[in-house]
């Protein structure tokens, strides 16, 4: 029986039914049988009255034993009992003010309880415990109870029964290859699917979702390196200058590059001059240099005499990098342009003629670069800032626009490096693990908001002393504004607050051509505080601005407050950050917590992954990697290192998947990544 059979084969499913399953994403059986429980309720142990501790937590099956009694003891207050066994001791179910509660046992009926006991010296209560009546529960003690998540029209009980048809499905299922399921101690597909709906123990469900989880990493990870080594095959038309260029690089910068910059450089030089495509990860904290980094391979690119192009995820940033090469290469007669999508419609289209018809050597942009149809004259080299933005279609359409570019990719998301090879498993990474010297430690401060006005007056301070600082706010809905200090309300009081001092406001829904004017006022120190959301957390540099002020910080994850911190700490000036927090939430408390003790962007975003998993934290999705079904990181992170050692084991014995044994792996990457 063919598991990619319409969900409507089975039976029960009607055309109601089946529009529910739709809206879970179920189409067909293997869909279904893949829709795993998000919870478990386990039965399989059923206590004793007579066994039952004080204070235990306990599942048991009684009879009502005798009427219901119900007891005023004070206004407002009254207690229903109802008392019940199981044969070796009684007990009482206690309710409170739940009068309804009086006519709902019959005596001699069975029930299922679970809950909490307590023992007041020979009597034993459970106060409000979690009661099963029907048939049906009690049928199902001494399972383990799958519990799916639902949505509406549609109840535990239908998936349950739904599942159990599909399950009939899997009889001739093809199998994990053998030499896998030996080596990592796995159990058959069959099983572990049926067991991780309707696990008959505890051991078995582990068996089957270690064996589903390891199995989906797997293949994951075949599938990026399938692709990495198909790519690095391809002999690249494209053919770089191999004159080294990095001296003569270097005598341009009013700097001199740190190691990490170097040997990074050095990386990227060795593919570009080499025959194979370079698609290559830059990976280094906020304001370790990326953009320089960059620029070499544009320059280098340039000089070779093809086109270089700079996709960045703001119109600030793509700005800010235009203007930056612009300075950087003045020595260098280079035509580069900027497209955005706010540009006039003569300015875009004369760009595009210049890129068409190569007289652009380098051209920066936002996603416009992309969505906009531009035509490269002969692109060598696409590089993508800030890629955790992107996703990697975009990535690819970029590249796309020149035939088989380099590709370099920057980001200052630091991820560990197992969920890098996850994320970015298509890619070799190149990190830069230095900041430039001279950089003084961001003194960072998580405040309440009683301290609020000190920490304003101290603002005051520093811009008379010549600085400037960001305020960012937290990006609120409408029905929010009320209880959070929104970017505009924030904006007003500064203003009232501060007459003598210029304040700038930015935010998203701002033209382009205003948000752009405030950024040039801000780089020239003709705003004192910019009060602003989120939009300037990636990338903008601005190394006279030495306070960042994160109002509601509570509502920011670890990663961008570590972003947004970043644009601060990039001069000479000793540079603060604080962070004001209303509520109590512990998460945030952490977060905050984390932020004053380190400013390592590696140990902030692994604390991160602590804190919230990596679902939020990188979007599988957003990359376009199928989300995980079963695998939880970073609970699996060590079957993760372990399938990606024999994914690349794998390929390196049998780097097309030939092999018999391996038929099974090849069928299952072709269906999760397009190869
Ligand atoms: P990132 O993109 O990695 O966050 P940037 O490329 O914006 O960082 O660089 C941050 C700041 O550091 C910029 O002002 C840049 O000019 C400066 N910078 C970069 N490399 C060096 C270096 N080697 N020495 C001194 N300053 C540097
Ligand atoms: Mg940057």
């Amino acid at each position: 029986m063919n598991i990619k059979r319409h969900v409507k084969e089975l039976k029960g499913i009607g055309e109601k039914k089946e529009k529910c399953l739709l809206k879970l994403g179920i189409k067909n059986i293997e869909d279904l049988l893949y829709y795993f429980p998000i919870n478990y309720e386990d039965r399989t142990e059923i206590k004793k009255l007579i066994e039952i501790k004080d204070g235990e937590l306990a599942n048991i099956q009684v009879e009502v034993k005798g009427r219901a009694s119900i007891r005023k003891i004070r206004k407002n207050m009254i207690i229903i009992k109802v008392p019940i066994t199981d044969g070796t001791d009684v007990a009482y179910l206690t309710f409170f003010n739940q009068t309804y509660r009086l006519n709902q046992f019959e005596i001699g009926e069975k029930l299922y309880l679970s809950g909490k006991c307590k023992i007041n010296g020979l009597i034993k209560e459970f106060n409000n415990p979690k009661i099963e009546k029907n048939v049906g529960g009690i049928e199902r003690i001494g399972q383990i109870d799958p519990i799916y998540s639902l949505t509406k029209g549609l109840n535990n009980k239908d998936l349950k029964k739904f599942m159990k048809e599909a399950l009939k499905y899997i009889e001739n299922l093809d199998d994990i290859p053998e030499y896998i399921r030996e080596k990592y101690d796995l159990i058959s597909l069959k099983d572990s699917i049926e067991n991780l709906h309707f696990p008959k123990n505890r051991d078995m469900y582990l068996k089957s979702r270690k064996t589903l989880s390891f199995m989906e990493l797997l293949e994951i990870q075949l599938g990026l390196l399938f692709l990495k080594n198909k790519r690095t095959k391809d002999i690249k038309v494209i053919e770089f200058d191999k004159t080294d260029i990095l001296s003569d690089f270097e005598k341009i910068l009013p700097f001199s590059l740190t190691n990490s910059q170097k040997k990074v450089i050095k990386e990227i030089d060795r593919n570009m001059n080499s025959k194979k495509q370079m698609n290559r990860l830059v990976q280094g904290d906020v304001g370790s240099g990326k953009t320089i980094v960059a620029a070499f391979a544009l320059l280098k690119a340039v000089k070779s005499g093809y086109q270089g192009s700079l996709m960045a995820p703001t119109e600030i940033l793509a700005r800010q990098h235009y203007e930056n090469l612009i300075k950087i290469f003045k020595d260098y007669e280079l035509n580069i342009d900027l497209i955005v999508s706010n540009l006039k419609t003569k300015e875009k289209r004369e760009v595009k003629e210049k890129v068409e018809s190569g007289i652009t050597d380098i051209v920066v942009g936002t996603h416009a670069l992309i969505e906009e149809d531009i035509q490269f004259y002969n692109m060598g080299i696409a590089i993508t800032d800030e890629q955790h933005r992107f996703g990697v279609n975009q990535r690819a359409k970029l590249a796309n626009k020149g035939i088989n570019p380099d590709i370099l990719v920057m980001t200052a998301t630091p991820i560990p490096r197992t969920l890098a090879l996850i994320t970015y498993g298509d890619l070799d990474i190149s990190v830069i693990d230095e900041l430039p010297p001279g950089r003084k430690v961001i003194r960072t401060f998580g405040r309440k908001y009683n301290s609020r006005e000190k920490v304003y007056d101290f603002i005051e301070t520093q811009i008379k002393k010549g600085r400037q600082a960001y305020v960012v706010c937290p990006m609120v809905a409408e029905n929010e504004i009320m209880k959070l200090n929104s970017v505009e309300n924030v904006y007003d009081e500064l203003k009232e607050k501060y007459r003598e001092l210029n304040i700038g406001l930015l935010h998203g829904k701002m033209k382009a051509n205003e948000k752009e004017a405030i950024m040039k006022a801000f780089k020239e120190n003709k705003i004192n505080i910019l009060v602003s959301t989120t939009v300037i957390e990636v990338g903008v540099d601005v190394p006279n601005a030495n306070i960042m002020i994160v109002e509601n910080a509570e509502r920011f994850g670890l990663s961008q407050l570590h972003q947004l911190r970043g644009r601060v700490g990039r001069g000479t000036h000793q540079s603060y950050c604080v962070l004001l927090m209303s509520g109590n939430s512990k998460i945030a408390y952490e977060r905050i917590k984390t932020m004053q003790e380190t400013n390592n962007g590696f140990l902030i975003s692994e604390k991160d992954l602590e804190l919230r998993g990596p679902g939020e934290f990188f979007g599988l999705k957003q990359h376009g990697i199928p989300e995980l079904k079963v695998a939880k990181l970073p609970r699996d992170l060590k079957l993760l290192s372990e399938a990606q050692s024999l994914a690349k084991f794998i390929l390196n014995e049998d780097p097309y998947l030939k092999n018999e044994k391996n038929k099974y792996l090849k069928e299952k990457i072709k269906l999760k990544i397009q190869i």
